[in-house]
């Protein structure tokens, strides 16, 4: 049989991309800074790229100049984006494609239950209750029944959930007219060519509903790793308020030591670290993958199974 055209384009070796997608909600605070860093040195592990992006689609919760302020703590920290910056304010177009699309194909339909009509089921929306119709409805995608999805996370393993049961048909676009994080991120990770992504077992049980819009939409799946979550000084999980305290990008040194612990890493071998940029090669130099623990379960959302081979 003749060779195809195509079989004679050897497959381009896709590179490690990575990325960090802080939502402009406060200054960069040791959670995020572990997302951050972690990102980071495993993009960098594996010679790849590591981009920033600003999730800037929810106005009523974001804090005036904290997105500035992010980038100019990232910097502080010597973790500098590879390409320019991403803003989601400036790419509703995409969202917009993505939504038409799902809503022509019947994939995804306009929603005009309150949050009232939906307290009696819990939030988990299997069907419509609305008793009226409203001018600004939601757009939710369709669920079906026995969507039961299962992933291998490189850091917390086997990971399964029903998303049907356990989530419902979730909001693409939400009634107040603003983008969902959902759509907005499975989007630009296929459209930024993020192979892997790298963020906080807080995320954990976004992911199932992540990839099931990615087959929505046909776009590829990342590989997915979820980092623990920073713990307060007795070990328990922090506090929101707590966990929201900034970092001091006056003085990065400590705030990456900590990170680095928190990743399983030998401290010893950041102990001589002059500034941010040593402190990074140093760590770069020593860093260990394999030894970033997986999450204790009960800090993640109760809703996932962790399945222990
Ligand atoms: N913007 C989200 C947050 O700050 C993170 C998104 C992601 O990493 O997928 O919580």
């Amino acid at each position: 049989m003749p060779e195809q055209a195509s079989d004679l384009i050897a497959p381009k070796a896709t590179r490690y991309r990575g990325r960090f997608a802080p939502s402009p909600t406060g200054d960069l605070h040791a959670g995020s800074l572990l997302a951050a860093f972690g990102s980071w040195l495993l993009a960098r592990h594996a010679g790849g790229e590591w981009l920033v992006r600003i999730e800037d689609l929810d106005p009523p919760r974001e804090v005036a100049g904290a997105a500035h302020r992010q980038l100019a703590a990232l910097e502080a920290f010597g973790l500098i984006s590879d390409g320019p910056v991403v803003w989601q304010s400036t790419r509703s177009h995409l969202y917009q494609e993505a939504l038409d699309r799902l809503l022509a194909e019947g994939l995804a339909f306009e929603c005009h239950c309150s949050r009232t009509d939906l307290a009696a089921v819990h939030g988990i929306h299997r069907s419509c209750v609305a008793r009226s119709s409203r001018p600004d409805p939601a757009v939710r995608l369709r669920v079906p029944d026995g969507s039961v999805l299962a992933f291998d996370d490189a850091i917390q393993g086997r990971v399964e959930q029903d998303v049907a049961q356990e989530v419902g048909d979730f909001v693409l676009r939400r009634a107040d007219g603003f983008w969902a994080y959902q759509l907005a991120v499975v989007v630009d990770d296929a459209a930024q060519g993020i192979t892997d992504v790298v963020r906080g077992a807080d995320l954990l049980d976004s992911t199932p509903r992540q990839i099931l819009l990615q087959r929505a939409l046909g776009l590829p799946t990342p590989r997915y790793a979820h980092l623990p979550l920073v713990l307060g000084p007795d070990g328990r999980k922090l506090s929101k308020s707590d966990a929201s305290q900034p970092v001091d990008p006056g003085d990065p040194l400590p705030a990456l030591r900590a990170a680095w612990a928190r990743l399983g890493q030998a401290p010893s071998a950041l102990a001589d670290a002059t500034g941010p940029a040593d402190l990074l090669e140093r760590a770069l130099r020593a860093f260990d993958p394999a030894a970033i623990r997986a999450a204790d379960p009960h800090e993640t959302s109760s809703l996932l199974r962790m399945i222990a081979d």
